[in-house]
């Protein structure tokens, strides 16, 4: 028996880590990441988003996401971003009805955020291709037209600080992957859109919605 870490792959994701997009939903610019998970499930397999029966106010949320290179537990943030090994560009869908609900009963988002498909994640690129992550720019287009346009260096909590928060609680694993949040300008999604993800220059999604 071996253990395959990848099959056990967490996905934490960042919620509010830029300040307009916490504005745009009305919610406060947190003090603390705000952190929550979607189980491996929740992957998007090939290009096609299938609509669910369960929301009427489906949205895309275009995210900086990294991928954890090696196993650790209360990373010092000076080392943190050793434990990135690839970067890529992703969606966290999210069912904004349900969440509404949510949040208004103070409930848990799981079933309007880690639902199946509700992660996107394209192609790993190393980190060796990026000098910095500050520097990194990402831009996502609906139909051709642009609708979010992400600097990293506008994220309230850096990657740095999102490692060294997050392994307080939780063990990284290779192989863990961490959505960093969303800037603003996220909206709903119909049936025929087709959503494409920009990472500097490099073209990283291009989903369907069926
Ligand atoms: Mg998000």
């Amino acid at each position: 028996m071996f253990r395959n870490f990848a099959a056990v792959m967490k996905i934490f994701c960042i919620g509010r880590n830029y300040g307009e997009h916490a504005r745009e939903l009305q919610n406060e610019i947190p003090e603390a990441p705000v952190v929550f998970m979607k189980p491996p499930t929740a992957l998007l397999k090939g290009n096609d988003f299938y609509m669910p029966e369960f929301s009427n106010d489906m949205h895309y949320e275009c995210e900086l996401v990294f991928r954890i290179g090696k196993n650790g537990k209360h990373v010092d943030p000076i080392f943190a971003e050793k434990y990135i090994d690839a970067v890529s560009l992703g969606i966290d869908f999210t069912a904004r009805d349900i969440q509404a609900e949510q949040k208004k009963k103070g409930l848990p988002w799981e079933i309007a955020k880690a639902f199946d498909q509700s992660a996107v994640i394209g192609p790993w690129l190393p980190t060796a291709q990026f000098n910095t992550y500050p520097n990194l720019h990402f831009t996502m287009h609906k139909n051709g037209a642009l609708v979010q346009d992400g600097h990293a260096q506008d994220m309230l909590f850096s990657p740095a600080t999102l490692i060294a928060y997050i392994s307080t609680y939780f063990t990284l694993q290779q192989g863990d992957i961490l959505f960093t949040g969303t800037p603003a300008g996220v909206g709903q999604v119909q049936i025929g859109d087709r959503l494409e993800g920009f990472l500097e220059d490099q073209k990283m999604f291009n989903i369907h919605i069926k």
